[in-house]
């Protein structure tokens, strides 16, 4: 690190204290995502404790013209959290910016640092009887500021919304130590542009989000959980409009398992944590939760399932008899990421009524490519959202050989697109730059880059993901 540079480091070093900062091999868990890989290098991590620290980071960064990474819980699955090759990347890790600042139980909000886990947030408001729904299988380890930078989906969007719909304010660091903040909290404030919006989403590319004010929702005191077998995604389509007949408002979430994805979960945890008798090509998972008191879900859920049963929907399948057996189908379900650690994976999205069908072409295609490919979708049916995962020659152990990888993406990507879909429905953009210049429409494109230029003049935050930058060799 030439001597300007590390003077400035110096300065930051100052201005965090002894413990908000790490280099050299005290640095590198830094640079590690989920994928276990490290990537790029940096010569300097901070984990700063206010939001006034952050604004001297950034200050010094921007004279200095260093690059910085905002980073959360490096769960993030599109390679946007950890820095690029070069030696003047700083990461802003927003670790121990972790504190509820204020719980609002009438006006149903929490106002909180940007660094807290999303898995401690929901277990600190539901000590106050208060739901924060943004479930997902990362939650021990994202924080809020990466859920709110990705805009995260999860199990319980079909109910809830994405994060965007759970934001009320933010407060954000400019990338010239600016600090920027709408947290006021308010449900209706119609004075102009809604900046907050453009920094959901952004994956630190605009700015360094610092805190949020979020939405609270009664936390449910019953909740009813069912597991069934179904023969082909049409069926589950079926069944997931039977089940917002049947379940109402309440439905809070509908998800789609294949065989595939399920023997994945099992090869994750060791054993099968769920079963069934006969094992069917697909699964659903549905749960309905609220305030309903006595036994109303279960009757609810048991017309559901019945229904289904008549209708011939579902070919075997059970309602969860307790909590165990509810958190053994959901650990199931948020083990299969595990399982497919090295398949080929799509986080694609389509219009919902188009999933059966879009799933056919997908699987055809796939198989013409690589006819030993296991196919072993999951995810999100009731938003239209799968994780389309193939096992390159049906091998799980390893990545597979990257032509055929390329090959399979690039298919997959073109019918998604053709069928007016989307090749990124919850994970973002990231380093996917190419597929974000092919598959994002043109004008879109544009007006995302002058929002860029007006944040970012120097292009100083988390340079290559979302825009291509000149100064990287790519990875
Ligand atoms: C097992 C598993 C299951 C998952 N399931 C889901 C799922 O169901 N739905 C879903 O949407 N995602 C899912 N993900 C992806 C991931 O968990 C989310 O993208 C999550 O929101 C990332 O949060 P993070 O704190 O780990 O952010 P990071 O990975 O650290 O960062 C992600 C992006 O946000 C930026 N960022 C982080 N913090 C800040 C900040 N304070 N200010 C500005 N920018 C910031 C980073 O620069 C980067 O671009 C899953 C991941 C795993 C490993």
């Amino acid at each position: 690190v030439e001597n300007r540079i590390r003077q400035v480091f110096d300065a930051i070093k100052d201005c965090v204290g002894d413990k908000g900062w790490h280099e050299g091999d005290a640095a590198l868990p830094y640079l590690r995502d989920w994928y276990d890989t490290i990537n790029g290098e940096v010569g300097l991590v901070v984990t700063p404790t206010t939001t006034e620290q952050v604004a001297q980071v950034m200050r010094l960064c921007h004279v200095a013209g260093i690059i910085v990474t905002p980073q959360g819980g490096r769960t993030g699955l599109v390679q946007a959290s950890t820095p690029f090759e070069g030696n003047v990347n700083l990461v802003l890790n927003l670790a121990r910016m972790n504190q509820i600042r204020n719980l609002d139980l009438i006006g149903d909000t929490v106002t909180v640092d940007a660094g807290i886990i999303l898995e401690n947030l929901r277990e600190k408001v539901a000590v106050s009887g208060k739901l924060f729904p943004l479930s997902i299988g990362a939650k021990g380890s994202c924080q809020i500021g990466g859920n709110i930078a990705t805009n995260a989906g999860g199990i319980n969007v079909l109910r809830y919304g994405n994060t965007r719909d759970l934001v009320l304010g933010l407060e954000a660091v400019l990338p010239d130590g600016t600090i920027w903040s709408d947290m006021s909290g308010l449900r209706k404030d119609n004075t102009g542009f809604d900046i907050k919006q453009l920094l959901i989403g952004s994956e630190g590319t605009l700015a360094v989000i610092t805190g949020a004010v979020l939405k609270l929702f009664p936390h449910p005191t019953a909740s009813e959980t069912a597991f069934a077998g179904v023969q082909e995604p049409t069926d589950a389509l079926a069944l997931l409009t039977l089940a917002k007949e049947r379940l109402g408002p309440d439905l809070c979430a509908f998800e789609l398992v294949s065989h595939g994805a399920l023997l994945a979960a099992e090869r994750a945890i060791g054993t099968a944590a769920v079963a069934l008798k006969n094992a069917a090509p697909w699964y659903i998972i549905c749960e309905i939760a609220g305030t309903k008191e006595g036994e109303g879900y279960q009757q609810d859920m048991e017309s559901f399932i019945e229904a289904a049963f008549e209708k011939k929907l579902v070919s075997d399948g059970f309602l969860a008899q307790n909590q165990a057996q509810q958190d053994a189908i959901w650990r199931t379900r948020e083990a299969i990421s595990e399982g497919l650690h090295h398949a080929c994976r799509h986080d694609i999205s389509v219009k919902v009524s188009h999933m059966a069908q879009v799933l056919k072409i997908l699987d055809a295609a796939v198989t013409e490519i690589d006819p030993d490919a296991e196919i072993a979708p999951f995810g999100h049916m009731g938003d239209g959202n799968l994780h389309y995962a193939v096992a390159i020659g049906g091998d799980h152990s390893s990545v597979g050989a990257p032509d055929v990888a390329a090959k399979i993406k690039a298919r997959v990507y073109e019918i998604v697109h053709q069928n007016g879909g989307s090749f990124s429905a919850e994970h973002g953009v990231g380093r996917n730059v190419q597929d974000f210049t092919r598959y994002k429409d043109q004008v879109s494109r544009g007006v995302m880059s002058q929002i860029k230029q007006i944040f970012d003049p120097r292009n100083q935050m988390n340079p290559g993901v979302l825009f291509a930058d000149p100064r990287q060799s790519g990875r």
